[in-house]
């Protein structure tokens, strides 16, 4: 729907351009719908970008470019090699680097005239509204649904706009949730959210390095128009885009009357404990059951091995996984494939099972102990701790 701008009037009188900001924005000031009041409202506003990764490298360059006066930036991660596929606001030689500086740089060295504040922290309950007040706009640039519920909560209580985003593998969504100018908000349509390791991380299933700046972008737009108040925003509308189709398909939102936050009765005040919200503590609790099925480590294990022990050693991981790299003398059986192959296993064999980190060879060590088998364990840390402590040979994916 189309929207009046969120930027008060009062707060572009005093704004001016110097002679090399009216060339370097030249190209907003001769669109009509832009001009130079709108690229007041630009310089004039603030927008706090929760995550400098895939999402938010677009979303910061792009904004940065295009002349908004001051950006925020929440991060508390370094830049790592596998970041670099899709994180462009990062380069390698910044690798190792915390997020935030790395990020910062970039940003002035595109546009010197924007303001960049860093918070080198989780964005949290007990920080999120200092951290948020100054700003306009939240955009949520993370994958995690702790900070998906505290941002849209602190943008339903705030008045603030929450421009949203999510990526998985070749498969975007984006939306702009702001009750306060009509439609939903994010709990409008996950009221609670999906029950812990249910839903695959990027870092678990993958994600195409070139969809977050398609998404991104999208949500940089959004932010601009809201600024200029021009075009019809994406409130109440969700555009999903599936890159292998090359397809957006739109969908319509509605708010919930019931809804917790935003509703007319709401339950949800203030914020709330969000990890316990999206049962993080149970999830580690289980994390922690998990790695108390019998284990070795990979100290253990590589004395095993030297010590031509007999025993079978398994990887359970996926056969592309396999190809990345793996250990000599282990057997490739898929977890999913274990159980159709049990019966090939003598119970009074030693049985060495291995992943990518332990995990799915800790459920897989359950599996065999519910199939009757008692010797078999579990290699704790998997493959990127052998790569760690053992053998750095060994590629980490
Ligand atoms: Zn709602």
């Amino acid at each position: 729907m189309p929207i009046p701008s969120i930027i008060d009037p009062s707060r572009t009188e005093r704004i001016e351009f110097s002679n090399d900001e009216i060339a370097r924005y030249s190209r907003h000031l001769i669109m009509p719908e832009v001009t130079l009041d709108g690229q007041k409202k630009l310089k004039a506003a603030s927008v706090l970008c929760i995550g400098a990764g895939g999402l938010g490298s677009p979303i910061l360059l792009y904004l940065a470019a295009a002349g908004i006066g001051r950006v925020g930036i929440v991060d508390n991660d370094v830049v790592d090699f596998s970041n670099l596929q899709r994180q462009v606001l990062h380069g390698t030689k910044d690798v190792g680097r915390s997020k935030c500086k790395s990020a910062r740089e970039r940003i002035r060295d595109i546009n010197p005239n924007t303001q960049v504040d860093i918070y080198e922290t989780y964005f949290t309950s007990e920080n999120a509204r200092k951290i948020a007040e100054p700003y306009d706009i939240i955009i949520d640039g993370t994958d995690n649904f702790q900070t998906r519920y505290l941002s849209n909560d602190l943008c339903v209580f705030t008045k603030k706009a929450n421009v949203y985003g999510s990526i998985f593998r070749f498969d975007g969504q984006a939306t702009v949730f702001a009750p306060h100018l009509g439609g939903p908000c994010y709990r409008c349509m996950f009221p609670e959210p999906p029950p812990p390791g249910m839903v695959p991380t990027c870092a678990e299933g993958g994600v195409l390095g070139v969809l977050p700046g398609i998404i991104g972008v999208i949500q940089a737009v959004e932010a601009v128009k809201l600024i200029c108040g021009i075009g019809e925003t994406l409130i109440g509308r969700l555009i999903n885009f599936d890159a292998l189709g090359m397809k957006f398909r739109e969908f319509k939102l509605r708010k919930d009357p019931k809804c917790p936050v935003c509703g007319p009765n709401p339950t949800v005040t203030d914020l709330i404990d969000y990890d316990q919200f999206c049962g993080i503590p149970q999830q580690k609790k289980r994390e922690e059951e998990d790695a108390l099925v019998p284990h070795v480590s990979v100290e253990e294990l590589k004395a095993r091995l030297d010590r031509g022990d007999r025993f079978r050693f398994i990887d359970v991981r996926e056969p592309f996984e396999w190809d990345i790299c793996r250990l000599e003398k282990s057997e490739l059986i898929p977890m999913a494939k274990l159980p159709a192959r049990m019966s090939e296993f003598d119970s009074a064999e030693d049985v060495i099972l291995i992943c990518k980190n332990g995990a799915r060879s800790g459920h897989a060590v359950k599996m065999f102990n519910e199939a009757g088998f008692t010797r078999v364990w579990n290699v704790a840390g998997g493959l990127l701790d052998w790569s760690d402590r053992i053998d750095s040979k060994l590629p980490k994916y």
